[in-house]
């Protein structure tokens, strides 16, 4: 067994103690951790003082031994508390090359274009989500500050942020691992994620962190699957002619890309292509394994995926 078959899984139980002060919350290696035989209950031992948890609906840490978590977060959601796990497993399922591979261009009107030209729609949520969240938001600015309506208000607003977050989670989760079984590398854009996820537009930020998601999803499937997943840079994958490489030169709302060479393309499918090419330039010609190149990127993919995966 070779460390390239470890992957880091995550499973999130529910707790029921209320006594997660701010400072008791936060990562705790699996030193400090003592997972109860029967799986019912956990003990941290640091010496905070917070000694057994009882865990709630336990089934899927049945599957798991107590020395495969790597370490446990303790944190607080808008419908409750929760212990992370971070479990180590030997994950690897074998399944036949696909002789495929595609680039993805993330855009704001579609979740994604690919350089076959299909284009994969934003999911119908992010929409809602995006009309409740305003007039919840809205609710709660209205109210007095520091009262308990703003309080309830707020915890309204939460709870919504809460089941986005799932049902974004939900979706990357089978959209990657779709992608990544029906093909043997897949190239995306090394897009700052971290950072856009902080800007002020509500739609866009709400698909940032879903791309931030998929992305990382990716990533994990890549590694279970054998498949070669890899962050390009993203500079000039819209402006160059995929057909010829010249500059063609266009604003965000120019939508069709026309070169001189004769290439006409969507200017999503164009960036795409650019994307893929990347992709395949970085892992070269040097015939290393899929799994050698997996995570193949740039700078900043300190994504840590076991952390990422639980939100
Ligand atoms: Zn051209």
């Amino acid at each position: 067994m070779t460390t390239d078959q470890i992957v880091e899984e995550p499973c999130e139980v529910k707790i029921s103690s209320t006594v997660l002060k701010t400072s008791r919350r936060g990562d705790r290696p699996a030193e400090f951790i003592k997972l109860a035989e029967d799986r019912k209950s956990i003990t941290i031992t640091d010496k905070i003082g917070i000694g057994k948890l009882k865990l709630k609906g336990t089934r899927d840490l049945n599957f798991y031994q107590p020395d495969q978590i790597k370490r446990v977060r303790l944190v607080k959601k808008a419908d409750g508390y929760y212990v992370q796990f971070c479990i180590s497993v030997d994950r690897k399922e074998v399944i036949s090359p696909t002789k495929s591979t595609i680039g993805l261009d993330m855009g704001l009107n579609h979740f994604y274009t690919d350089s076959n030209g299909e284009q994969v729609e934003n999911p119908r949520f992010y929409r809602q989500a995006e009309k409740s969240m305003k007039r919840s938001q809205r609710l709660v600015s209205r109210k007095v500050k520091v009262s308990s309506n703003r309080r309830k208000a707020r915890v309204k607003l939460s709870k919504i942020h809460l089941k986005i977050s799932r049902q974004r989670k939900d979706y990357a989760i089978k959209l990657a691992r779709c992608v990544i079984q029906s093909n043997d590398l897949v190239a995306y854009e090394d897009l700052r994620v971290k950072n856009m996820v902080k800007n002020h537009c509500l739609a866009k930020s709400i698909s940032d962190a879903g791309w931030y998601q998929f992305r990382v999803w990716l990533e994990y499937f890549g590694k279970v699957f054998g498949r070669a997943t890899v962050a390009v840079n993203p500079a000039y994958t819209s402006q160059e002619c995929s057909s010829c490489g010249v500059i063609v030169k266009k604003s965000l709302s120019t939508r069709t890309h026309v070169c001189q060479c004769g290439c006409v393309l969507d200017r999503d499918e164009n960036a795409a292509i650019n994307i893929l090419n990347k992709g395949l330039s970085t892992v070269g010609h040097t015939g290393r394994s899929a799994l050698d190149v997996g995570n193949a990127s740039g700078e900043d993919t300190s994504i840590d995926v076991g952390e990422s995966l639980c939100q």
